[in-house]
């Protein structure tokens, strides 16, 4: 058999392995299939060229930009897709494991595509909350911006998820307009290798966006500065070492890292058996340790029920444990495939027997089991492993020690309070969970574990027909953990992609900030329209145009009309004296509504035109009452405009309400969809 030689892409080439590269083995046969590494990269190259070509052409573009880019990354790698499967076959993992992988990782670019597109601006400033009054009058205003590090991004990751483990990071840090250096784990980095060979095959990304090292970092690390990033999943030995790099120290390189955790799940004092919680339970843990042959960051790695209820869970679980098909991950039949290689297998055994001194084995023999389709003796095969801690309490390892791969250890605890003592000894973890139908536990256990977990999940017959799992980190959601578990923190939505990007205070005139993230606030210089904006195609409206309106005089007449007309009869419309009474009013006020359609009345053009549709209010206050005889009028100014397809454009628009006086009596956003 040939064996594949895994490329680094450097500086736009493939730069194949060099004489001291590393062998790959094949989890199913234990023969060399691949090699990767042993020197010929030029890291200082690599960086330059990232931060010469990929830096600048990414930050060229919009938010909106790069989203249309993941967006048809996600499409070019789902038709691909296959040829990641055939590959991951010899990674140990199953079809199934490839869904979590794979298909994981396009999903998690898509999420991000969509989510850049409705919750960043089409620009390439991000303005981070409102703004600041830092003066009397408003001429001296702070706003908060994030732009994007003009450095390179650094992402080390783990082996056991070559293409979601790669994508999961690549996505916000594209987002975010900042290229990238993705150095996969040498023991599965044929996977990603395929998959960035796929992904610059696109042409969808910019030269030096994207590059890629097989096998060892020489000394990258140490030439990196303030601008760049590493964003590290591994062990914890690895992260502490790494984190360690004098360069890294020294420059203040920001370092977020993702590392093991001891992971628990606790079944509710609530969920006897019989119960769909109890069953559930039982499906949970199941999944978590056989998915990926246990081989999962996330995976539940102690496993919390009540003291009572131990005997009936350990022989739930043994029974599901005896139904689980090892073997050749190609077969059909095979719920649990390979560990990655015969070291991690090594390792695995290492660690369960250190759980072993705690604990006593109740399934899983490593010594004694079927592997259908494969050679145990080659394969690095292991059997789902179960252990029962009868001491939790004076139980050290248990806590401590993670076997990285189809290894669980179960315990009784005593009460809810116990079990979230139990739950906050991994010392910071990724994930727990929480299998309960009572909303009184839920609350307790977010209450007293939340500071230790960087997810807490809650199941019961209500969510679990959509629940995803334990052990799935979703785009939307935050992933990481204190503690041990790295203090870290990935994804969670579009907080991910802050991490990419630097948090300025601005201060300035409106002016200035209105001109810096191309949004208008009051203060800032109106324009004056060249004819009714509404009149004004998308692109020809600019920042800061305004129409003033005539006033309009609202009568009791109106608010009566308005009363009657709406079923809206409330006594501070309708009643003088009960009006009057009330703190806020000083009698008998026009409705808030009346105003707002008043207001419409005043700002619309009523014939055929650019605007399409109203698409909603922001931000609506009601600043001061209007009584009978005052009199209104509106200014509408354009705050922001927004892309959305090539035919049409979100409009904001900042509308004022004022009186007679000049006092603002209603403020909001008006949003509107306007033709090209
Ligand atoms: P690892 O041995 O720590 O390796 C992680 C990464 O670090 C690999 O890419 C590895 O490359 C690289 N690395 C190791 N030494 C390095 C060095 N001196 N300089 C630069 N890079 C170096 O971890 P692993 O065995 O791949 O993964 C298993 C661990 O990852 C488990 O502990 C698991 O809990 C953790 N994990 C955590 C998460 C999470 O999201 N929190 C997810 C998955 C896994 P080589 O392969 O080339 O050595």
């Amino acid at each position: 058999m040939s064996i594949r030689k895994i490329a680094s892409f450097v500086a736009g080439q493939w730069i194949a392995p060099g004489s001291g590269a590393r062998p790959i083995e094949s989890a199913i046969t234990g023969e060399v299939i691949a090699e990767a590494g042993g020197g010929g990269v030029d890291f200082a190259a690599m960086l330059d060229h990232a931060r010469t070509r990929g830096g600048p052409s990414l930050r060229a573009m919009t938010f909106h930009d790069r989203a249309r880019m993941l967006k048809a990354l996600a499409a070019h790698l789902s038709k691909h897709k296959q040829v990641l499967y055939d590959l991951s076959f010899d990674t140990g993992a199953t079809q199934r494991d490839h869904l979590i992988d794979v298909d994981g990782g396009i999903g998690t670019l898509f999420v991000f595509a969509s989510k850049g597109r409705r919750e960043l601006p089409d620009a390439q400033v991000y303005l981070d909350g409102g703004v600041e009054q830092l003066s009397k009058s408003g001429q001296f205003l702070g706003q908060h911006i994030c732009t994007p590090l003009q450095g390179v991004a650094v992402h080390i990751n783990a082996f056991n998820f070559p293409v979601w483990g790669m994508l999961e990071k690549l996505a916000p840090t594209l987002l975010a307009g900042v290229p990238a250096i993705v150095k996969p784990a040498t023991a599965t980095c044929y996977v990603t290798e395929a998959c960035v060979r796929l992904m610059l095959e696109s042409d969808l990304l910019p030269d030096g966006a994207l590059q890629m090292v097989a096998g060892g970092t020489g000394d990258l690390l140490d030439r990196l500065g303030g601008q760049d990033i590493v964003s590290f999943t591994g062990s914890a030995a690895t992260a502490q070492m790494l984190r360690a790099t004098p360069g890294i120290l020294q420059n203040a390189v920001r370092f977020v890292a993702e590392q093991d955790s001891l992971n628990a799940s606790i079944l509710g004092p609530d969920a006897e058996p019989g119960t769909p919680e109890f069953d559930l339970f039982v499906k949970e843990v199941i999944r978590e340790m056989t998915a990926k042959a246990g081989q999962k960051c996330t995976a539940i790695r102690r496993i919390l029920v009540p003291e009572a209820r131990t005997d009936a869970m350990i022989s739930a679980l043994c029974d599901k444990l005896g139904k689980t098909t090892i073997g050749d991950p190609r077969l059909e039949g095979t719920r649990m495939g390979a560990l990655v290689s015969n070291a991690q297998k090594r390792d695995v055994l290492e660690k369960a027997a250190t759980i072993g001194l705690e604990a006593e084995r109740v399934f899983g023999n490593p010594a004694d089991f079927t592997v259908e389709g494969a050679d145990p003796a080659r394969g690095a095969f292991l059997p789902p492993m179960l252990y029962h801690c009868a001491d939790p309490d004076a139980a050290t390892r248990v806590h401590e020690t993670e076997a990285f791969g189809p290894v669980s250890t179960i315990m009784g605890y005593r009460d809810l309070d116990h079990a979230i003592a139990i739950a906050n000894r991994g010392q910071g973890s990724l994930v727990a969970s929480v299998i309960t139908h009572d909303p009184a536990v839920a609350r307790a256990v977010a209450l007293g574990a939340g500071a230790f977990h960087g997810r807490l999940y809650f199941n019961d017959r209500a969510s679990m027909a959509e629940a995803t799992g334990h052990g799935a980190p979703l785009p939307h959601m935050v992933h990481g953990g204190p503690g041990r578990a790295g203090g870290g923190e990935e994804m969670g939505g579009i907080r991910g992609v802050m991490h990419y990007m630097q948090r300025s205070a601005v201060q300035g005139s409106p002016d200035m900030l209105a001109a810096i993230g191309e949004t208008w606030m009051p203060g800032a210089a109106e324009r004056a329209a060249p004819a009714h904006p509404f009149t004004r195609r998308f692109a020809d409206l600019q920042i800061g145009e305004t129409l003033h309106t005539d006033p309009r005089t609202v009568t009791l007449e109106d608010i009566e009309h308005f009363a009657e007309f709406t079923g809206d009869t409330f006594y501070a419309h309708m009643d003088e004296e009960a009006a009057a009474a009330n703190p806020f009013f000083p009698g008998r006020v026009a409705h808030g509504y009346l105003l707002l359609s008043f207001a419409a009345g005043l700002f619309v053009e009523p014939t055929p035109g650019p605007v399409l549709a109203n698409t909603g209010l922001d931000a609506l206050r009601f600043l001061k009452p209007v009584s009978p005889g005052d009199s209104i009028r509106v200014r509408l100014t354009v705050k922001k405009k927004t892309r959305r397809t090539d035919t049409y454009g979100e409009v904001r628009w900042d509308v004022g309400l004022t009186n007679q006086d000049g006092e603002p009596v209603a403020a909001y956003e008006l949003l509107t969809m306007n033709a090209y």
